[in-house]
């Protein structure tokens, strides 16, 4: 008698933070360290328009470490930037533009530019 699992495995993401991998956020134009809010820095406030952020809402940049300017430290300061799926969907157009005329990959089949597909899939999101 063998026993079978009923159910399809059908991995579906929890609505829940979104988060970004590090080539993609090099691509978002994150703002400097310099005239952010703490709120800002700790990612209770999106990175560029303050808006408060839940954990639902937010998108997640991960750990970021920028060097501070007029400091000679090399570790630079730990900070950990979200925003809110509008602004990135915003910036992740932008960063559409920038990348798309000089990549190889997306003047032939922008389909298969797994970098052109990241920044779309942060459009849509911000677009729901
Ligand atoms: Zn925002
Ligand atoms: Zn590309």
């Amino acid at each position: 008698m063998s026993h079978r699992t009923g159910s399809a495995a059908v991995a579906a993401d929890p609505p829940s933070t979104l988060e970004v991998p590090p080539d993609i956020v090099a691509l978002l134009a994150l703002p400097g360290l310099e005239g952010l809010t703490d709120d800002q820095v700790r990612g209770a406030h999106c990175v560029w328009c303050k808006a408060g952020l839940t954990a639902d809402t937010a998108v997640d940049f991960g750990e970021r470490q920028t060097p501070l300017s007029g400091t000679s430290s090399a570790h630079g300061m730990r900070w950990y930037p979200r925003a809110c799926p509008k602004c990135t969907a915003d910036r992740a157009h932008r960063g559409l533009f920038d990348h798309a005329p000089s990549c190889e990959q997306c003047t032939d089949v922008a389909e298969r530019c797994e970098i052109s597909r990241a920044l779309y899939r942060l459009v849509r999101e911000g677009r729901r």
